[in-house]
């Protein structure tokens, strides 16, 4: 059975499911789900993208299961965050920590500030930098979500971007990952026939530093969002020759090899 690791339910504050609402939507598609709420600490954001954990297990608690897991999204920044996050990711109660790096220089990517305050290669060279530097900071995440987050909210850089100008960048990052046993996520939020060969060049460069397994996420924040384009995401694992695994109390479960 394949996993969405990455989704959004009532405790984020975007989340429009509740996590029997996603359970039974998985139980339609044949997948196991593992709900990853928001937990960005000390972000510039106005909205509060953090969540009691003591309330979390005890809402989960009745839907946990073997298909049913309960992780959560750390949002990775230097600084006290650090601790912070090394404390929460120590919670036994957690079944999987999925990393991001939604703030670049104090900015969160998805607000609109971020876009033209750089050249867009430099900007995405600084969010490779970023998340280099975050990682090996917190190296006791699972696995990295979503490391096409500032192609998502950037148009410009989208349309620019050629994985051959971040190799380098891109080497630092997974040389990091691979050294602490990191996965790297296939975020399928954008995955697509479009950007098909995009995606391709990294996943498989990931295995030529050394990588062996992918995580699955949709991002999903509702139902209709659960599994999409995960026929995409299984045919792009096997182009870059990586496994496609969860993690069920922080140890990973092969679902799929190589
Ligand atoms: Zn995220
Ligand atoms: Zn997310």
């Amino acid at each position: 059975m394949l996993f969405d690791c990455h989704l959004h339910c009532q405790f984020s504050p975007d989340g429009m499911m509740t996590m029997e609402q996603a359970k039974s939507q998985a139980g339609r598609l044949g997948l196991g789900l593992c709900v990853t709420e928001h937990m960005d600490c000390e972000a510039p954001s106005t909205a509060d993208f953090t969540f009691d954990v003591d309330r979390y297990f005890a809402a989960g608690g009745g839907v946990r299961s073997q298909h049913f897991l309960l992780g959560v999204e750390l949002g990775l920044q230097l600084g006290p965050v650090v601790e912070i996050n090394r404390n929460l990711a120590s919670d036994p109660r957690f079944d999987f920590v999925l990393g991001s790096v939604h703030v670049v220089g104090g900015v969160d990517l998805a607000g609109c500030e971020y876009q033209g305050r750089h050249d867009a290669r430099q900007s995405m060279r600084h969010y490779l930098a970023t998340a280099t530097a975050n990682v090996a900071a917190q190296p006791f995440i699972d696995s990295f979500a979503h490391i096409d987050y500032p192609l998502r909210y950037d148009q410009h850089l989208a349309s620019v971007f050629e994985f051959n100008d971040f190799r380098n960048e891109f080497a630092e990052l997974f040389a990091i990952m691979v050294a602490n046993d990191v996965c790297l996520e296939i975020n399928t939020r954008r995955l697509s026939h479009r950007t098909w060969r995009e995606f391709c060049e990294i996943y498989r460069f990931f295995a030529v530093c050394g990588g062996q397994a992918v995580t699955l996420g949709s991002d999903a924040h509702g139902q209709a969002q659960i599994g999409r384009n995960f026929d995409l995401a299984v045919e792009l694992a096997g182009a870059a020759g990586l496994s496609i695994c969860h993690f069920a109390s922080r140890r990973p479960v092969i679902d799929r090899p190589a």
